[in-house]
């Protein structure tokens, strides 16, 4: 048995507490090169990309921090020129299987606008990529070629990677908890000597479903826009390792989803 499952078995109600995630371990691949012969439909980190023929591909038209600096200043009525957004993650539902989905989609694609924002609508103490995920059916999709983006600051264009999905059960950081169950866990991890949050509670990483980490600041409960439903941790992305993307201070983005309905607009958090 491992110490996690140990300690679930060991303290009553932490079980529910307990969420499928899927851990990426996104790792350099040559997915790009049109010879390369893996599996050119498989869940991957950044290009090349896919989408379904005769859709136009997404653009962001936010006006973005850093072009204000380099551009001729604008009346502020016009429209900012549109930015093509990047592809971030390809999800297959198969490596995935405990995040929601819309009835009929087999597929998560998430892109993103790789420049700063700090105007998305709901979004208070953000700073950074804006965020859209598309459910689709992977027979729907094609090779695409989108244009470049327009402007994109260069830590915010993830390397092509590919992925090894890994299943586990992630538990919460302990300002999740109730309180009796929060000492519960320390008092279990002191007894082994060990840290709860460092060796036995929520898993780092790219990361789909389960946990959020909070390590630099308390927590802090991510409501729906559309709805004000309490949104679940859907994705987070991690800065460095193979897909060599800096966010927030060289830390975490985490995207958030609506459990009502997935298609409401994310919920975003830097850590
Ligand atoms: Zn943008
Ligand atoms: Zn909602």
């Amino acid at each position: 048995m491992t110490d996690t499952a140990a300690l679930v078995a060991a303290v009553p109600g932490l079980a529910r507490h307990l969420r499928p995630a899927t851990l990426l371990h996104p790792y350099a691949d040559p997915g790009g090169d049109p010879g390369d012969p893996g599996d050119p439909w498989a869940s991957r980190i950044g290009g090349p990309a896919q989408w379904p023929s005769g859709e136009p591909w997404p653009h962001c038209t936010a006006r973005h921090p850093e072009e204000e600096d380099v551009l001729p200043r604008r009346a502020p009525e016009a429209p900012a020129a549109a930015t093509a957004l990047v592809p971030l993650a390809r999800i297959r539902a198969e490596d995935a299987p405990h995040l929601p989905r819309p009835h009929g989609t087999d597929l998560l694609q998430v892109l993103w606008c790789p420049n700063d924002h700090d105007d998305i609508q709901g979004e208070r103490y953000y700073y950074g990529p804006a965020v859209e995920l598309h459910w689709q059916r992977a027979a729907d999709l094609a090779p695409a070629t989108p244009p470049p983006p327009r402007h994109s600051a260069p830590e915010y264009l993830p390397r092509p990677c590919a992925v090894r999905p890994e299943q586990l059960l992630d538990l919460p950081d302990r300002d999740e908890l109730p309180a009796e169950l929060a000492r519960a866990v320390e008092e279990f991890a002191e007894r082994l000597g060990i840290g709860y949050q460092r060796d036995l509670g929520r898993a780092d990483g790219w990361k789909l479903g389960g946990w959020p980490s909070w390590h630099l600041t308390d927590l802090v409960p991510v409501d729906c826009g559309r709805c004000g439903a309490r949104m679940a941790h859907l994705l987070t992305v991690e800065s460095g390792g193979d897909p060599d993307l800096s966010v927030g201070r060289h830390g975490e983005l985490h995207v958030f989803a609506c459990p009502v309905d997935v298609t409401h607009p994310v919920g975003l958090d830097l850590q």
